[in-house]
């Protein structure tokens, strides 16, 4: 079901208009409310009127999360502090946090782009979401909340973790759709396996899933553990947090809801814009965004935008699944990998599970980086004789050598010994001292 037709199904020229009309709008706010942005539209040398038509955005300059730091907390207000009425932080990341700080008109944007990103999972108000995304200063649990209010449908706020009750949960109340992390989803799903519960009996038909990277192969396991749909969804906390991008039923590529948050995909190192179809780091500007605007946001997450036009009628652009961050990209002897290829190549191996860490040191002696890739062996597969498990290895390190283009360390370690995450998983291990 598709929420908001008018501005999900709008007329390109009419979309790129209003998009341009809120852009113009935006601009002249910012340089005129915020010392930070007047200094840097200053620095750059554009001023508001510079901007004549929306590819004018190429004149205006980044905005990065180091300036989100610098200016915490409230550095980046836009209104006066008695309009705001949340805010949520960045959750993962060491260091001071970043803020997002809301007007109840950006909780209402907010809401619209989770509405819409349930939706196109297929839910409506008859029903029954169980979000299990942590609720809190993390974007994740609020974010669907307010979205499955605005939709109407009966929202479960367990938040994450618990899984026996997540389980008690979804059987008594029948819930139709649940929210986490893929991460999440695998483990609840083991979980279950485990305590006997046989979760294609349940009502569940599909889950919205994201906040973290995952793979294709990730999700046909989810898919086939579950008996349900599941679909990517992406956002951020810089950006308002989920519902910034979803899957709709073709389940290929994410809808940007670029009336209220607009897309544009650049190189990182040149930082010029790079047509569509073009792989590249995804650029946000917050066009509606009243609390806490962004101009150019730097999201460091690398993807593409898809040009054939969607099936599903929808005609806002839509990006690829996402290949990383930038930041989360690991140089191994030159050779560039984000941890979701080794994932993606993982799911194809029989015996073993998508549960890895890939742990980087770098050699005292010769100074070179070694990977060494953990993966955890399936509990029917683990068996004490060594000749099974050297074979195991070796196929491990061919299909990486030949997916990734690099040879890999490959430890095998016991069923269930990777930690698992009721959130966002962690992946790497850097132990190099840069
Ligand atoms: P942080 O993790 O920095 O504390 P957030 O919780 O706001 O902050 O996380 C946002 C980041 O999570 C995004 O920039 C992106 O890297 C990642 N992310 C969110 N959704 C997805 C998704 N569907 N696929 C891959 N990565 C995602
Ligand atoms: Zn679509």
């Amino acid at each position: 079901m598709i929420w908001n037709p008018e501005h999900e199904c709008m007329n390109v020229d009419s979309l790129r208009a209003l998009q341009f009309a809120r852009l113009k709008n935006l601009v002249e706010r910012v340089y005129n409310t915020v010392p930070f942005y007047k200094e840097k539209l200053d620095k750059a040398g554009v001023k508001p009127s510079d901007i004549k038509c929306l590819a004018d955005i190429s004149k205006l300059p980044f905005t990065t999360k180091t300036d989100l730091r610098d200016t915490y907390p409230y550095g980046l207000l836009a209104v006066p502090q008695s309009e705001i009425v949340e805010i949520h932080m960045s959750s993962g990341t060491t260091g001071t946090p970043v803020v997002d700080a809301y007007t109840a008109k950006d909780l209402d944007d907010w809401a619209e782009g989770m509405a819409r990103t349930l939706s196109g999972a297929g839910a409506t108000h008859n029903d029954t979401i169980q979000n299990a995304y942590g609720y809190g200063l993390f974007t994740g649990g609020m974010g669907v909340h307010h979205g499955a209010r605005k939709l109407g449908a009966t929202v479960i706020p367990i938040s994450s973790g618990n899984t026996q009750k997540q389980l008690m949960l979804m059987r008594d109340f029948k819930s139709n759709l649940f929210t986490c992390t893929p991460s999440y989803a695998m483990y609840m799903a083991e979980q279950a396996k485990e305590m006997g519960v046989d979760v294609k009996k349940l009502s569940l038909r599909a889950a919205c899933l994201g906040a973290e990277p995952w793979s294709e192969g990730m999700r046909n396991q989810i898919e086939s553990a579950w008996g349900i749909k599941a679909y990517d969804i992406y956002g951020l906390t810089e950006i308002t947090g989920p519902g910034v991008a979803f899957e709709c039923e073709a389940q290929y590529g994410m809808h940007v809801n670029e009336d209220l948050w607009f897309p544009e995909i650049i190189d990182p190192e040149t930082e010029q814009p790079v047509p569509d179809g073009e792989k590249g780091e995804l650029v946000i500007t917050t066009i509606t965004k009243e609390g806490t605007p962004l101009i150019r946001y730097r999201t460091r997450d690398i993807t593409f935008i898809i040009t054939e036009p969607c099936a599903c009628g929808r005609t806002t652009r839509k990006i690829h699944r996402l290949f990383g961050r930038t930041d989360d990209m690991l140089i191994i002897r030159g050779v560039n990998v984000f941890p979701s290829q080794i994932e993606n190549a993982l799911v194809d191996i029989q015996g073993v599970e998508p549960n890895y860490l890939i742990v980087v040191n770098r050699n005292e002696e010769t100074h070179l980086d070694e990977a060494e890739l953990h993966v955890e062996v399936s509990a029917e597969q683990f068996t004490d004789e060594t000749k099974g498990m050297e074979a195991l290895r070796n196929t491990i390190s061919s299909v990486m050598k030949s997916k990734l283009g690099i040879m890999l360390k490959v430890k095998l370690v016991e069923p269930k010994s990777i930690e698992r995450s009721t959130g966002k998983a962690k992946r790497v291990i850097d132990n190099r001292k840069l």
